[in-house]
């Protein structure tokens, strides 16, 4: 799956903008700043790939990326932001409470979280709305090389933990490091194993 060539396809706005369901695809959600464009290049191994999602103008739209032929990524916006106008957050949960409901390729949702904070409260909203569309998620840990063994296992134990509350939780976790390589070849036969 991760042979071919990965390129961005486009940013969605509305459900009518979303290409057609047909093949594998994956989507990817984590608060602003916890590494999910680089998480995105490191899995692609393209660089630069994902700051398109980055840039003014696309933070609030849902970015479908190719991963050859058979598979699509899908970034989702980083949530914890409060500077968006109100219409504008409220149009976007719309457009992500579609997307998650009624989208029947989407295999799995990846919500990343950083080794070192753990989940906290503004993540506690997605996993909840990813139980209620009964959407299967599996976390990431991001910036894995950024805390000390003591320091990750107390994180770990944190968010086993709180998903454990989450009915639609895969238990696995993985701990990845974007920067040093760590765990993107686990991530990427997590990927192929749902193919
Ligand atoms: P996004 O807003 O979730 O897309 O986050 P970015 O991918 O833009 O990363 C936010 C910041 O964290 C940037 O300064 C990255 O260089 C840094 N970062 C991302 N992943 C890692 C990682 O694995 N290790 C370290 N040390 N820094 C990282």
């Amino acid at each position: 799956l991760f042979a071919g060539q990965s390129e961005f396809l486009k940013g969605v706005v509305a459900m009518s903008g979303l290409p057609p369901a047909d093949r594998l695809e994956i989507c990817f959600a984590g608060r602003s700043n916890v590494g999910k464009s680089s998480l995105i290049n490191a899995l692609t191994g393209t660089r630069g790939l994902a700051r398109a999602s980055n840039t003014p103008g696309r933070t609030q739209e849902i970015n479908f990326f190719t991963q050859g032929p058979d598979l699509y990524l899908v970034d989702l916006p980083g949530y914890g932001f409060a500077n968006a106008p109100l219409p504008v957050v409220e149009k976007w949960q719309r457009l992500l409470k579609q997307y998650l409901s009624g989208r029947p390729s989407l295999r799995r949702a990846f919500v990343l979280i950083d080794a070192r904070h753990g989940v906290k409260p503004v993540d506690e909203e997605i996993l909840s709305l990813l139980d209620r569309s009964a959407v299967t998620f599996q976390c990431v840990l991001t910036k894995a090389d950024k805390v000390k063994e003591k320091e990750r296992d107390r994180v770990l134990a944190q968010v086993r933990a709180a998903l454990a509350r989450h009915p639609a939780a895969y238990p696995e976790m993985v701990l990845t490091s974007s920067e040093k390589g760590d765990g993107i070849a686990t991530l990427r036969s997590i990927i192929a194993g749902l193919a």
